[in-house]
């Protein structure tokens, strides 16, 4: 039996008010003035609501959450390590149930608007595939509601643990999506193999790459260039993610100009997600105008690491253009842009969009703009994954 879902009188980014006919998950028809071809169809009035398509966040990870338990005093130390080791050492202590604390992630993000994750999920020597295999139970759960991307991440560092490269293969092989990769110099102190073992194992398993780089200033630079020269010399063009490449921030224009263009000749994507502290950042308009490949996500939502972050694309975006300063109208819009086009395209949609032939995700949101809408971020008014409502007024829709 055919599903037609038709939505009137809601307005498009740049655009009058507009009717979506949906058939079978599908946008088939967008225009002034549709009428349902079915007498079965179900039909709602946007009210004249802000549409967007479906928010893509990233970069997350799912796996490590502490939302809905007990608040978590943080007395962590400054450094990544510090970070790394204090996490390693609560999950042990909470017992972290890697399934249950993604599905809670996975709901407030439908409810939210968001239809597409890719998440980062810890694999090391202590917790095996433990978190994989739990945020893959929640792939599964949630398909018709949320699609899922593993990236299979190590966290505690790759080459300095032995063990880890084979943890990573494993999942990759039981259906982790990318192979992650983690601060090749400063973490695992041996970038060209490091990076080696990474590019040989997504050889193997036809994945992509997205590999975290806190690395600073020239330090940071020169792994960017390793990654960039590897991805050249594999034919990975357009398959590899940069995440926080803080380095951009750091180096002087000159380079930075050389690095924006090997990121371009090699179609890398960077993502940004307006992290906190002091340290520079790249700035996202900079490499935005220079036509690099933009994403963004919400890193760590509530975990070890800090409370800060939640996942709601929309504080994203709104973070995104606190930290790099952006307040004009045009600005906030190509933080949109990165929050949904951009990360569509690094996870590989296809059929991402609100034209006819698109997969039917899109959230209606009220307010006058889209660009208010970042600011006062009202519950979503309703959520639409492959033309099935899955939220409505801020809740999940079970
Ligand atoms: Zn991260």
């Amino acid at each position: 039996m055919t599903h037609e879902l038709l939505v009137t009188n809601v307005r498009p980014p740049h655009g009058e008010a507009i009717d979506l006919r949906v058939v079978d998950g599908v946008i088939a028809e967008v225009g002034p003035a549709l009428e349902a071809s079915s007498p079965d169809a179900r039909a709602m009035d946007g009210g004249g609501r802000l549409l967007f398509p479906g928010f893509v966040d990233a970069h997350t990870h799912m796996d490590k959450t502490l939302l809905g338990l007990p608040w978590y005093r943080n007395e962590v130390g400054p450094s990544l390590l510090d970070k790394i080791e204090n996490e390693r050492a609560l999950r042990r202590e909470l017992q972290l149930d890697p399934h249950a604390q993604s599905m809670k992630h996975a709901r407030l993000a439908i409810a939210t608007g968001t239809t597409h994750i890719r998440t980062h999920v810890d694999i090391d020597t202590d917790w095996g595939l433990q978190g994989f295999e739990g945020v893959a139970q929640t792939r599964e759960d949630v398909k018709d509601a949320l699609d899922i991307q593993i990236v299979a991440f190590p966290q505690s560092g790759m080459l300095i643990r032995p063990g880890t490269v084979d943890l990573m293969d494993e999942a990759l092989r039981n259906g982790a999506d990318v192979v992650g990769g983690l601060d090749p110099s400063a973490i695992d102190r041996d970038p060209a193999k490091h990076l080696d073992v990474i590019f040989d194992l997504a050889g193997k398993h036809d994945a992509d790459i997205d590999i975290h780089l806190h690395e600073p200033g020239e330090l940071g630079a020169f792994s960017l260039e390793l990654i960039a020269e590897r991805t050249r010399a594999l034919g990975y063009q357009g398959r590899v993610v940069v995440s926080h490449a803080l380095c951009l921030g750091g180096v002087d224009e000159a380079y930075l100009s050389r690095l924006i263009e090997l990121l371009l000749e090699n179609e890398i994507t960077i993502m940004s997600h307006g992290p906190s502290g002091l340290r520079p950042v790249p700035s996202v308009k900079r490499l935005y105008e220079a036509g690099v490949r933009l994403c963004t996500g919400n890193d760590g939502v509530r975990d070890a690491w800090g409370p800060l972050n939640m996942p709601d694309m929309l504080l994203r975006a709104f973070i995104v253009a606190y930290r790099n300063n952006l307040r004009r109208d045009d600005e906030l819009e190509m933080v949109l842009d990165i929050a949904t086009n951009g990360g569509a395209r690094v996870l590989g949609d296809a059929n991402y969009g609100l034209q006819p032939g698109c997969a039917a995700d899109f959230v209606l949101v009220e307010g006058e703009t889209h660009v208010q809408a970042i600011i006062d971020r009202p519950p979503r008014s309703l959520v639409v994954k492959r033309g099935r409502i899955v939220a409505r007024d801020g809740e999940c829709v079970e």
